[in-house]
This record gives structure tokens, sequence and C-alpha cells, in this order.
């Protein structure tokens, strides 16, 4: 080892230059992470193949600024030197350098880091009068010398700049080593990733951009850090997470709570205009200095565009107002713009070529972007990613990275939607596909006896059977139950698909299943979390043939149905009964015949003992799901209302029907089942590592956003009482109109969209008394039942096998992951599901928007609906349509100063006038008198829909009569109440069944597999799925709140 000094030039507190002298060794060996190594390094991880035309290095700058293009998978050998990682971390900041650092460590990812700064040969210490560019230039050159020469000769040396000085000065030295400039690169090798190109043309652009801007302030300068941090610290300053409103020029910025010493804090510190936010975009973390109480305002109050959705705690005067400082932590993300139709699209003075594109999501400002396909890109929706936002900029400077096709059209929309909500589905790579076990007519998959021997083998003692939709092709569950000691006991038993066994921790399937976090059901599509062969086949616990399973087994008093026992651990099923869940119902209700598959071989006699075996093991699994249910109904557990819609689709994709979702008893008894297995393995993991669990938590609502259900059950003269999830399932139910159902299904929605999300955590950063899941009233909770669409629950079977291993005494076979790892992937886990429930949401929206908007009013039936009005606004009413599980703003005013009026008939039309907002109604005043709406009477509304450019189209209600359609109501509404469901019931049985079957005809029909099964390995169906999957949590995540609760905890 050699010790020398090196010079640094580091930039101090106060913005001034520091020259320090460090000690630096410098070691003969330093690994190369090459397979052609001759040398013997000592090459740990990631390691560069042998089988390359080139490796390939990277200067500073051209890791410094397009850092992107070097993500592409495609580009393998790439060598970072330590010289361009080191300038990333100080010229780009931290964000830019996890960025990096994430890079360096995906071994998705052929690329790996040379510590060339430590390596004798490679190191070049500074020379007098050398500017630090040309040093970074020579250390770089130097290092991929070292390369070739350490290599022998076996490997091509690229290295890539964008400097033509530094091509220049050493593409001719003769070392082997080429020098090239980027753009050079991408053409030469590699000519068909046109997209690398495009985006280098892009990001060359934008920097052009950047250098000539002019130098007029248009915003005051940001502090620097420093100052922020002293100043959040002594309290002169706040710091938040900004959401901006959809709905106007506002924002908030919510503080964490721990940094608010201050209560008034609670609901945020309000910012409003675009000066006072001072370029903080929505997610970013700021500082905010707060105004003087003279200058506080109060939020917007108005109904606005696309509403249907804020939780009110609003209106009541003025609160907190400030303005922005610094940002502490941009949260920029890739945004979908729409670039301007040509006559709108704005010149920028002397540049026509820098061009204002429209973001999709309202909160993000227009971003500037140069380019030279500014009449390709006309109404084409882009990806582009923000560079910087000067304070000398109205808006702020960005690059395209790929245009996603004409805004409008369905793949571009459904594309939008995915990439705003940050979701990446790739085609699983050949890679990841290697690791993938064979099941081929040719290579049938079998049991592997080594299994066999470690497994309790459930295959001839138990009556093993899943219920599911129809046509389920992912079946994580299945359930047994028998009698024991004769008679006596109850053996219940739930068999999850034992996916941890065939998805390898570390591995490139585990590690993209945790990347994708959970499977992607969109109204036409999904996008599986695990490759076919186990989703739909291996893991799948399919009727008839040998599966693993990962099992929870109680014995049951047969009396009391006490929990005598329970055993956890692996087991070998065959599961007798794929059976759905009409078929299940009918053979509960006694509806005959019944046609079972499985049975169809089998002589009458035969048959119907069979039948009668199963029907009794239903039964039985009904009375104990009950007893489970009026379990948790004593500690408190809450029947909740969300409202949900699906798109049925017919194989063109035209909706043929918009169905709102709606439970079923037996997947009642399935999921009792299900929350009952997840609790008990919650207890288990806890109990056996407290620390390093994984578990899911329903924090309580808070207080205040149960106003608007404890106001508007109070003008129905009904009293909310929220103080705990117990009291308020007993208030719900005595909510009851006897004349209206639907006053208590609002009340219902209302509560939901109070509530907080669940969330999964580790043990050890929460004290025991924050475990608990308001909505199931349980102490301990997590998800264990189905892991073949959700990654927290593959992680949950590893604890569950660690902690197995630890009660027979073995240690533990790998370590368990640390409370922060573990911490970091329930992170990643909530982010991801929101996202995955935002992408639901705006694909059903989208679907409801083509339904409605297909009919065209001149020609077709309008649609006209009776809606019901759930909230009143200063300017409109909020209203919801049950035939199509529909909310929407309807507005009473509209810009020319008409209002809503009502003749004596009750239709309505616009007139000029004025409205007055009271306490649960709201008045309009015209020449024709006036008229009055209030909170849950029943009206009539025509829906449309409103397009725009830019944005995702709107349903849109008009208010066309303040009485509802005669004739319907007339139609006796489907109640809630106990002796309405089963009708209920069965009457969304037989639609569904209808559909389904229909579904499964077309399904049949179909001639081959889709292209997005062919290539992507991903299956197409409607998404018939989410009809009948985890009511109860479902009903709990009011999809319309989660906007909201997405910008809480990005
Ligand atoms: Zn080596």
């Amino acid at each position: 080892m050699i010790k020398t000094e090196r010079i640094l030039h580091l930039k101090s507190s106060r913005g001034g230059k520091v020259r320090v002298v460090r000690e630096h060794y410098l070691r003969e060996r330093v690994p190369c992470c090459s397979s052609l190594c001759r040398h013997g390094c000592d090459n740990e991880g990631k390691v560069l193949p042998g089988d390359l035309t080139h490796y390939v290095v990277p200067d500073v700058g051209v890791v410094v600024d397009y850092l992107e293009i070097l993500e592409f998978t495609e580009l393998q050998g790439i060598v970072f030197t330590q010289t361009a990682c080191q300038a990333v971390q100080h010229s780009k900041g931290r964000r830019q350098y996890n960025r990096l650092r994430s890079l360096l460590k995906d071994p998705r990812h052929d690329c790996v880091l040379f510590t060339n700064e430590f390596q004798e040969q490679a190191y070049c210490p500074r020379e007098k009068g050398e500017s630090q560019e040309e040093w970074q230039a020579r250390c770089v050159y130097s290092a991929a010398v070292w390369y070739y020469n350490h290599l022998a000769g076996a490997m091509n040396v690229v290295m890539i700049t964008e400097k033509q000085d530094t091509v220049a000065q050493y593409s001719c030295l003769n070392s082997g080593v080429f020098v090239i400039t980027l753009q050079d690169y991408l053409r030469d090798f590699w000519p068909a990733l046109q997209a690398a190109r495009e985006l280098h043309v892009s990001i060359c652009q934008a920097l052009q951009e950047k250098e000539s801007e002019s130098s007029q302030k248009e915003f005051a300068e940001h502090l620097p850090a420093e100052v922020l941090e002293a100043g959040i610290k002594s309290g002169r300053y706040v710091k938040g997470t900004v959401q901006v409103s959809k709905h106007c020029n506002e924002a908030v910025v919510m503080t964490d709570g721990s940094s608010s010493k201050d209560s008034d804090l609670t609901s945020g510190v309000l910012v409003c205009g675009g000066k006072h936010r001072n370029r903080a975009t929505h997610g970013d973390v700021v500082a905010v200095e707060l105004l003087p109480k003279s200058e506080w305002r109060g939020k917007a109050t108005a109904l606005s565009e696309g509403q249907a959705e804020e939780r009110s705690s609003e209106g009541s005067g003025t609160t907190p107002t400030g303005r922005v400082v610094g940002v502490l932590q941009r949260n920029w993300r890739d945004y979908v713009v729409t670039f301007p139709a040509r006559d709108a699209s704005q010149s920028q003075g002397r540049n026509s070529q820098r061009i204002l594109a429209v973001p999709w999501d309202r909160r993000i400002p227009k971003i500037r972007i140069s380019t030279q396909q500014a009449d390709v890109l006309q109404e084409h929706r882009v990806v582009v990613r923000i560079d910087s936002w000067e304070s000398t900029s109205l808006y702020p400077n960005g690059h395209s990275v790929r245009v996603l096709g004409r805004a409008g059209e369905l793949e571009t929309e459904i594309q939008t939607i995915l990439i705003e909500n940050s979701i990446h589905v790739a085609p699983f790579s050949d890679a990841q596909l290697r690791e993938m076990p064979v099941n081929s007519p040719e290579r049938p998959w079998k049991v592997d006896p080594a299994q066999v021997a470690s497994r309790r083998d459930l295959r001839d003692t138990h009556l093993v059977f899943s219920i599911d939709p129809l046509g389920c092709e992912d079946v994580d569950d299945t359930l047994s139950v028998r009698s024991l000691a004769g008679g006596t006991l109850l053996e219940l038993g739930v068999h999850i698909a034992d996916v941890s066994h065939f998805v390898a921790e570390g591995s490139l399937t585990d590690l993209e299943a945790r990347s994708r976090a959970t499977t992607y059901y969109l109204a036409d599509r999904r996008y599986d979390m695990l490759p076919a062969v186990l989703s739909a086949d291996l893991c799948s616990l399919l009727g008839g043939v040998d599966r693993y399973a990962a099992s929870v087994m109680w014995q049951l008093d047969a009396g009391s149905l006490a929990v005598r026992d329970v055993w956890f651990g692996r087991t070998l099923i065959r599961s007798s009964y794929q059976l759905h869940y009409q078929q299940a119902q009918a053979l509960l209700l006694g509806e005959g015949p019944v046609h079972v598959a499985e049975l169809a071989e089998l002589q009458p006699e035969a048959q119907d003992a069979k039948l009668a075996e199963l029907t009794q093991a239903l039964e039985t699994l009904t009375r104990i799901a009950r007893h489970l249910r009026a379990q948790r109904d004593r500690g408190g557990a809450l029947e909740l209302e969300g409202v949900e819609v699906r798109a049925q689709l017919d194989q063109e994709k035209n909706i043929t029907a918009l169905v709102p979702r709606q439970p079923l008893e037996v997947h009642e008894t399935v999921a009792e089942c299900m929350i009952y297995a997840n609790h008990w393995v919650a207890r288990k993991i806890q109990e056996a590592f407290p620390h390093q669990a994984l578990l899911r938590r329903h924090p309580p609502p808070r207080q205040e956003f149960f106003s608007q259900l404890v106001d508007s059950a109070e003008i129905r003269g009904f009293r909310m009482d929220t103080r705990s999830n117990k009291a308020l399932a007993e208030s719900l139910d005595q909510a009851e109109d006897p004349e209206d159902p639907l006053v208590n299904r609002l009340l219902r929605m209302m509560a939901t969209s109070a509530m907080s999300q669940a969330v999964y955590f580790a043990t050890g950063l929460q004290s025991q008394d924050q475990f608990y899941h308001y909505g199931l009233a349980l102490d301990r909770y997590t998800h264990f039942t189905s892991p073949i669409r959700r990654y927290a629950d593959i992680i949950v079977h590893r604890l569950l096998s660690a902690a197995i291993e630890a009660d027979k005494g073995a240690g533990h076979s790998r370590p368990l992951a640390s409370i922060k790892e573990l911490e970091d992937t329930a992170h990643h886990i909530n982010q991801k599901n929101r996202a995955a429930q935002e992408a639901q949401k705006l694909s059903t929206q989208l679907f409801q928007c083509l339904y409605f908007r297909e009919r065209d009013p001149q020609t077709g039936p309008s649609y006209v609906a009776n809606g019901i009005i759930y909230g009143i606004k200063n300017n409109g009413l909020l209203v919801f349509v049950p035939e199509y599980g529909l909310k929407a703003p309807a507005y009473l005013k509209n810009r020319e100063g008409q209002v809503v009026a009502a003749s004596p008939d009750g239709s309505c039309d616009w007139q000029s006038g004025s409205v007055r907002q009271q306490p649960g109604s709201i008045t309009t005043s015209s020449s024709c008198g006036s008229s009055t709406f209030s909170l849950f009477d029943h009206i009539t509304v025509r829906i449309s829909v409103k397009s725009t450019p830019f944005h995702a189209d709107a349903v849109k209600l008009e208010v066309i009569s303040n009485k509802p359609r005669p004739s319907a109501e007339a139609r006796p509404q489907p109640a809630r109440s106990a002796q309405g469901r089963s009708q209920l019931v069965q009457e969304v049985v037989r639609q569904v069944e209808e559909a389904q079957q229909q579904a499964q005809e077309k399904a049949a029909r179909r001639p081959k597999a889709s292209r997005e099964e062919r290539e992507f390995g991903q299956s197409k169906t409607p998404n018939l799925y989410s009809l009948l999957e985890e009511v109860r949590e479902l009903a709990l995540l009011d999809l319309d709140a989660m906007a909201r609760l997405c910008a809480t905890t990005a």
C-alpha cells in the first residue's frame, strides 16, 4: 500500500472554497469486477461478463448529465469510475447519487464500480495548473487504460465523453482504448436503441437551453440548506410536504407532526399562489415561513372541475398561511405532458422550439421543453423529466423521454395512468424467466421427493377446496374443515400457495416482485407480480393437482368453537374442488341441481354422497365464520361502504355495462377465514420476532374527518358516536331511515372516506398499542393469504418459516432483514399499493367516460339517472348515482352567472339568479322563484363527459329535475338490511354469472394468446377478479379518499 496526499477543493458551509489535504492510500489490488480477470482480483457481487464486444467507461460529464441513458438495461459492460461517482455526489446532490448507487446495486443492470482512485496504477494526482475537468478526464482515461491492460487486451475498452477536446486529446494515444462521443457511441454500437438516441438529443437540447437562460428574477432565491436547517431547528421555519390542490392555485404544506410542536399546524400551512409557492412542486419537502396573522387566508370551498372527493375539514375561517423559503428535497418524477396544438402553442420569445407542455396531473406546473419535434408531437402525450427550475424562469425546464401516442387513444391513456402512478411493468426478462421451474407437456413439473419428506402430506387425509370468482387463474388460498376426536373437535385449515418456495430471496424474480410489490389490476387488463408459470400454474392451488402450501390449522372446540391448538407449517395438498362463489352459494342454499365439474364422471349415488360431504364442509365453515365475525363485531369491527364500479367489456373492449360492486355472503365466509389466518400468523411472527415482523395496521381516523358524517347524520336526526370503532359501528347500524335505505349507505360511504389507510410497518419501529387494526378490530394483523399477487405476503411467509425453524431449535438459514430494511420495504410496498389502487380507480374512470361518451346525446338516448345529494358546496352539489356507482359534482351556478332553477313540476333549467348556501342545503333564486336542494334529496341528473385535451376526461352531471324519475322510484331499492341481503346477493349473483359466462364464452372462442400473453407472459382477462376479492379491506379503502392520502405519505 502506498501513502500519498490528495488535495480536495470543497465548498464550505458559507459558500467559500476550502482546500483540504487528505492522506490517500493506494493499493495494488482493487477489484476489477470482470469475469475475464486473470490476476485473482477479489471480485465480490456483480461481475461484468466476458462475452461482450467491449466495456464502456463513461467520463464525468456523461455520468453527471446523461445517467438516464446509462440506465437502459440494454447497455452492458459499463464501468463507473469512482471519479465520476464522486462528481455526481458533489454536483447533483443526494437524489441523483442515490439513483446511481441503486443502479450499481441492481443485478438487472450490467454495470460495476471501479474505485480507480485507490488503484496505484490507475490513480493520477492532480497536476499544477490542471483544471478540475482536465484532471477528471485524465483519471477516467487512465482507468480505462488500466482495464485494457489488466484484462491483457482480452476486452475492448471504449471511453465515452461529450467533450470534443477529450476526444481530440486521447483518441490518438493508441493505448488500446477508444475515445468517442456519446452520440457516436450510441449511433455506432447501439443503432437499434432509438429511444436512447432520442433521449440524448432531448437532454442535449435542455442543457443548451439552460446555458442561454436570461437573468431576470421571477422568484425569490431559495435559502441555502444550512440556513433552512437552522431555521427549522429554531422554529422560524416549518418543514413539510407540499400538496398542491387539483382545483385551484393553492397548496398546503403538511407537517409530519414531529417538526411542528405547534398544534395549530396539524392541518398544514396554506400557501396561496405561485409566488409564495416559490417553485415548489407537488410532493417536494420544503421549508415554509409563516406570514403575519393579518395575511392568513381561508381555504377555497367552491366546487370545481373533477371534484367529488375532498374530505371536508375545510372552510372554517382563516388558516395558518405561509410562503416557501427553500426546497429541502425535490420529489420530481416522470411526468406525462401533452404538447399543445400548433395554434395554441406559445412561442417563447426568440426561440420557437421551446414549448410549454401541459402536465396531465393538474398539480404540476407547465414544463418548458426544448424540442425540434414540436410539430410531430402536437396533441401527443409525452413522458418528460424536469431538469431545473431557476429563479429566473416562470416555468421549470425539462426534456422529453419518450412519446406515448396521441392523446385520447386507449393505449396512450392507459400508459399515461401507469406512468403518472410511477408503475413500471416491463416484460419479465429472459434472465428472470430462466430462474423459473419448467412445466410443459414434454417436461411436466413433479413434486420433489425431498419436499414430500419434509412437508405434512394432506393429500389423502383432508378435503381441501377453493372458492374463488369464476375463471380465477391465480388461486392463492384453499380451505379444509373436518371433525376430529369423535366429533368433539373441529379442525379448520387455511392453505396458502407456498410462493416463497419458488421465489428465492434475492433472486431476479424476487427483486422484480419486490419492485412491483403487487399485481396491478386495471379495468381491462392486469400486470402480474410473478411470471405466469408461477401465478397461474405452479403456485396456483388448482383442483386435482399436487401443490406446495403454507398452512395454518386450528383445532376448535366443536361446541364453543374456542381454539384448543394451532399448527403452522409447510404442507403438500391436492385441492378436490375448485368452486366458484355462485356454486358454493347454491350448495349452501340447497338450490339444486348444482353442477360440479369435478364430480361429472361419477355415478349419481356417488355424486350425491360427495356433494353431501362438500355441502356439510361448507356449512361447518359458514358456522365457524359467523362465529368469528360475531367475535370481531363485539370488538368493534366496521361494516363500511366503498363505491366501486366495474366496466364489463366485450372482446373489442367495448363496454357493455357498468356494474357497481357488491359483496356476496359466501365471500364473507372465505374472507373471515382469511382474516383469521392473517391474524394468527401476525401473532406468530410478532411473538417470534418482536422487532422484525412485518405487520399491517389501520390507524384510527382523525376525529375532524368525521365532521361531514356527523353533520350529515344530524340533518336526518341521527347521532353519530365516533369515539371508537365499536361506537361508530353501532351508530351506523342505528342510522337506518325506513323510508330511504340509501341514507344509511351514504352515511357508511362518508364514514369510509374519513378512514385512514391501512399500512404495512416493521414492528420494531412502533409501540405495540400502535399495531391495532381499527377497521377489523384486531390487535395484530398482517397479510399472509395472497402471496401470488402481494409481495408483503411473500415476506410474511419467509418470516413464518423462520419462526417455525426457530421453534424447532434450528438457527435461521438466512439472517432476517434489519428493522431499517424492513421498514424501507414496508414503505415501498405501501407506496406501490396506493399507486395500484389509484391506477385501478383512474382506469375505471377512463372506461366510465368511454361508456358515457359513446352514446351521442344527439342520436342515442342520453344518460338520465337518479342521483342522491351527499354533499353541498357553495356553488353546487356532490351527487351519488347508485345505478352506475358514480360520484361527481353538479354545478348549480355557471360562469355566465346563471343558476339552476326548478319549475313546479321539478324540471330544471338555467336562469340568471343567485345561490345561497345554508347548513345542509343550498338555495337558488331567480325570476321564477327559489328552489332548495338539501342533503339526501333524490334528484334526476343527466350524465355526460367533459373532454379536455390535456387531462383525463371527466364525467359531468347536470341537474335536470329536483325530483327523482317516477318510474325508477317505483323500483324497490336494494336494501343492505339483513332481510334484504340474501335477495340482493342472489340478484348480484345472477348478474355476475351472466356477465362472466359471456366473458368465458368469448375467451373460449378466442383463437390464440393475445400479444401481451405471448410477449409479456401477462394475461389480459377482464378484471372480474376484483368483484369479489377482499371485500372487507377494500371497503375500508375508499378510493376517492386515497388521492389525498397518497399525497400525505408520499
Ligand atoms: Zn482483476
